[in-house]
């Protein structure tokens, strides 16, 4: 009604201007009439939107509220939830299909709102063009500047000037109009913003906007005031003196600028013994372009960190995201402005690798600007490369000065960045390792003979459980130590079959097979798998369904770096008593041990599921000093009391002489601490350590047993093991649970009629080549030995203890014969199956490395 009060002025004006807590603070507004209401709800809940306080609208807007609330709330779901957007923005256009509600206001603002941010400019045209409200004209000026028709924009500008010429956002329109248009028509944005800051309390929108618009006056201004607290004026002086050669302050300040910026710089530098350092702070009000800058007409991100790091600490990567979603174009900036992600394109313009550059400028095109992905990139200029790159790497053995380092790292921390690196690399043809806990026995997740990236997963590592249905999803960057540590926290009594190193990550650990102690009871890791997330060659996300059941198969132990990226796994909780029983045994050949070790090998793979009872021989002291001997540690698992245990291992391997003593009942999450060696009563709480970088160098190799070795032929091992020292073995048995699944069920091909699986391995510390090359002449020279008790043609070996030794592809092709000697040892007649499958999903071999599946047969 003309010439009624508008009691939500100042609510509009505040919200417009980006005083957003001002606005939720003066909502309290009393006789609001119910459209009036339901007004103020809605801008109130945009502005904790615009605070980032998603959850809060989410939870505060139920089923009952107004469509315009609903619109609000849509909004915050779209933006609080990236992996969920289609989802809402399917919610959206059936909103918008029921001819009811599809013509309110606000919802067709959040419609152009929401398409706008997903770059779908005409979708969010055909929802706001029509106009109706100040909002939704100020929306088309965006829009159509965003779509570089200032012509356009300038059209709606006029609708809006004709409608209200006073309205802030007619003067706000009429700025971003300036900006995009800039030359002359800076200044007169410039005014505008100084009028609103006149008017209204300092937003950081007005601030962005004045600062964006400079004028002689605000930077003689700026130089007065640097003079007047003691800091340096130099930038705006050479600013005005570039812009206005003439300005009488120009004139006056240049004979004395360069003795008192010198003065000024050598107090400051002379108090850094006393403040703070990496980085030296500083307090963003007392401006200081000493600490950084960008050139006024881009924002580096490099540079931008220089000084937004001191500012604002870890904060300011928050700013960058903050950025990214409000302002991605950056239309508002300064020497010291926020750059958002879209700019890191520019700062990496100095790298010299052509396909690098761009790939890194493909990268946030392909990425959700939500999720900045900007701050998962490290090249070789980034400060945290080296560190980034040496802490998920397990051996030593690649740490050398000669090992091929990648040209950039992402750490990606959605998987829209998983997305994104897969379709630029394949886009800019560079090879993509995928790396999730780093521990590939041949450093393949990390090294590569042809110029690659790493995707690095360890900040997707969320755990999802539900005990309900005994299902979680597990993302591939989790560690097993992180999965077994949260399943026991909310269950003591139920847990997953995989294996023993705490700091394996999730990602390759099961997509090799994944064994562990409850192989014979459960199973594999893969045997337990009921769902997966996958980004594929085309970077599509897909699970189960989707991607269909030849790729599921592939995937749950073919090695996932040959078909795509593993996002996460829904995995299936296996159920344990809340007590089990370890022990651990050990005899030498004096006490008997290879009569122990022949019985075990008659017994260990036919004892009851529960019990897995690993054998682990090597080299030890003699007890006449300077003598050699072999000494067998039994490790045991039994998910049940000692008791029980006792009573079956007095009957069945009466050899090694269990006593109760060597028994230690505990919860099952305790056992997994036991296997890793450490001392009884260390908390569970190391098990969500992460990796600390390589300790040591080693070299292992696998073999896979069908017959009983004779103990004559114990005798020989025993005598060439101690030839090979420090090489130690482990012999685990196989059977229960593993004997009843088919051998082509997944990949894994070692199922039943197989005895023990065994692992040799070999540590050393000493640095250089030609040690490197002793330790690994030893382990082969075992492994060659051992040829006569251990499966033949193919010789078998076991995939997650990888071994370019049994052969291998240069990285940069699979070649299908080289992959046969090596595909057909890890997986037997499963590999063709898996060539066939690599064949439907990446026929252009993109996913690939020294022991990739080939995609056809040539
Ligand atoms: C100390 C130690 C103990 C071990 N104990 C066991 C054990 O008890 N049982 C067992 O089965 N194995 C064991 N392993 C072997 C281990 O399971 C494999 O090395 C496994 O591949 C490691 O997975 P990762 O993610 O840590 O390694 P990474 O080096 O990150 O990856 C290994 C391989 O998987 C690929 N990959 C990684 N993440 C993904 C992904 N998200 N999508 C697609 N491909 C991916 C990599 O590209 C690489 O080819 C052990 C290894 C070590 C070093």
């Amino acid at each position: 009604m003309a010439g009624a009060p508008d009691h939500l002025f100042n609510l509009r004006n505040n919200f417009y201007l980006g005083a957003y807590q001002a606005a939720i603070n003066t909502s309290d507004l009393p006789n609001l009439s119910p459209d009036d209401a339901v007004e103020r709800d809605s801008f109130v809940y945009r502005s904790y939107i615009a605070l980032g306080s998603y959850q809060l609208v989410i939870n505060e807007i139920d089923a009952a509220a107004a469509t315009p609330l609903q619109a609000v709330k849509l909004l915050a779901l779209y933006l609080s939830s990236p992996e969920n957007k289609e989802s809402t923005i399917l919610s959206l256009k059936e909103w918008l299909a029921d001819s009811t509600i599809a013509n309110n206001v606000i919802l067709r603002l959040i419609a152009g709102i929401i398409f706008m941010h997903e770059e779908d400019y005409n979708e969010a045209l055909k929802h706001t063009n029509a106009g109706g409200t100040m909002e939704l004209h100020a929306l088309n000026v965006q829009i159509f500047l965003k779509m570089h028709r200032s012509d356009y924009a300038e059209k709606q500008l006029r609708i809006m000037q004709q409608t209200d010429e006073d309205h802030t956002l007619t003067q706000l329109a009429t700025a971003w109009l300036n900006l995009a248009v800039g030359g002359s028509k800076i200044q007169e944005a410039y005014l505008i913003f100084q009028d609103f800051s006149e008017k209204y309390p300092m937003t950081g929108l007005i601030l962005n906007g004045k600062a964006d618009a400079k004028d002689p006056e605000t930077l003689a201004n700026l130089v007065v005031c640097s003079l007047h607290i003691g800091k340096s004026s130099s930038r705006y002086l050479s600013q005005l003196k570039l812009s206005h050669p003439d300005h009488v302050l120009v004139k006056r300040a240049s004979s004395a600028e360069d003795n008192f910026e010198r003065a000024v710089q050598e107090m400051h530098d002379s108090m850094a013994p006393y403040v703070t350092k990496f980085p030296r702070e500083a307090f963003q009000n007392y401006r200081d372009l000493d600490i950084g800058s960008s050139p006024s007409n881009q924002t580096n991100f490099e540079e931008a960190k220089e000084y937004g790091l001191k500012y604002f600490k870890g904060n300011f990567l928050r700013l960058v995201k903050v950025k990214g979603m409000v302002d991605p174009d950056n239309l508002f900036k300064h020497e010291q402005s926020i750059p958002p992600p879209l700019l890191l394109s520019v700062s990496l313009a100095a790298n010299s690798d052509p396909s690098l550059d761009n790939f890194l400028q493909c990268l946030p095109n392909n990425s959700l600007p939500s999720y900045p992905i900007s701050e998962a990139i490290y090249t070789t200029s980034s400060p945290s490369f080296e560190s980034v790159l040496l802490k998920y790497i397990n051996n030593r053995r690649f740490l050398t000065p000669e090992t091929p380092k990648p040209l950039a790292i992402v750490t990606a921390l959605h998987e829209s960045h998983v997305q994104a690196t897969v379709v630029c690399a394949k886009s800019h043809g560079l090879q993509v390792r995928i790396r999730s806990g780093g521990h590939d026995y041949e450093g393949l997740s990390y090294v590569s003979e042809v110029p690659f990236v790493i995707l690095d997963m360890f900040n997707l590592r969320s755990i999802d459980i539900d005990l309900s249905s005994e299902t979680a999803w597990v993302q591939a960057g989790a560690t097993l130590g992180e999965i077994y540590y949260n399943i026991a926290n909310k269950s003591n009594v139920h847990a997953f079959p995989a294996g023993v190193c705490p700091t394996v990550g999730a990602g390759g650990h099961i997509s090799g097979g994944g064994y562990g102690t409850m192989m014979r009871k459960y199973g594999l890791s893969v045997d337990n798998v009921i769902d997966a997330k996958i980004v594929d060659v085309n970077g599509n996300v897909l699970d189960r369904e989707t991607m269909g059941e030849d790729l599921f198969w592939a995937i749950r132990g073919g090695g996932g770096a040959s078909f795509g990226v593993i996002l996460s796994w829904k995995i299936h909780l296996v159920r344990v008593p809340a007590k089990v029983t370890v022990f651990k045994v050990d005899r030498t050949l004096e006490e008997g041990a290879t009569d122990i070790f022949y019985q075990w090998q008659q017994v260990s793979t036919e004892l009851d599921k529960e019990l897995f009872i690993r054998a682990m021989p090597q080299v030890a002291n003699g007890s006449v000093e300077g003598t050699k001997t072999i000494r067998i540690s039994f490790y045991g698992l039994f998910l049940g009391r000692s008791e029980a245990l006792l009573s079956m291992m007095n009957k069945r391997f009466p050899k090694l002489g269990l006593q109760q003593s060597d028994c230690i009942e505990m919860r099952w999450i305790e056992s997994t601490l036991f296997w890793f060696d450490l001392p009884n009563g260390t908390s569970i709480d190391v098990l969500l350590d992460r990796p600390r970088g390589a300790q040591v160098f080693f070299k292992s190799k696998s073999d896979y047993v069908n017959r009983i070795v004779p103990k004559e032929d114990l005798e020989r091992i025993w005598k060439m093991m101690i030839k090979a020292e420090p090489m130690w073995m482990q012999w685990n048995p196989i059977g229960g649970r593993m004997s009843e699944i088919a051998d082509t069920a997944t990949p894994f091909p070692h199922r039943a009629g197989y005895l023990f699986k065994l692992q040799y391995s070999i540590n050393w510390s000493e640095e250089g080549s030609e040690a490197t090359d002793r330790y690994i002449s030893l382990i082969r020279e075992m492994h060659d030995s051992m040829a006569p008790y251990v499966t033949k043609f193919p010789r078998e070996a076991f995939q997650n203890y990888r071994d370019l030794d049994i052969g291998s592809s240069p990285s940069n092709q699979t070649n299908f014969e080289e992959a046969k000697e090596y595909g057909l040892k890890y997986f037997k007649g499963n590999f063709l199956r898996l060539v066939k499958v690599k064949g439907m999903v990446d026929p252009d071999n993109f996913f690939k490395h020294e022991q990739s599946i080939p995609p056809r047969w040539i």
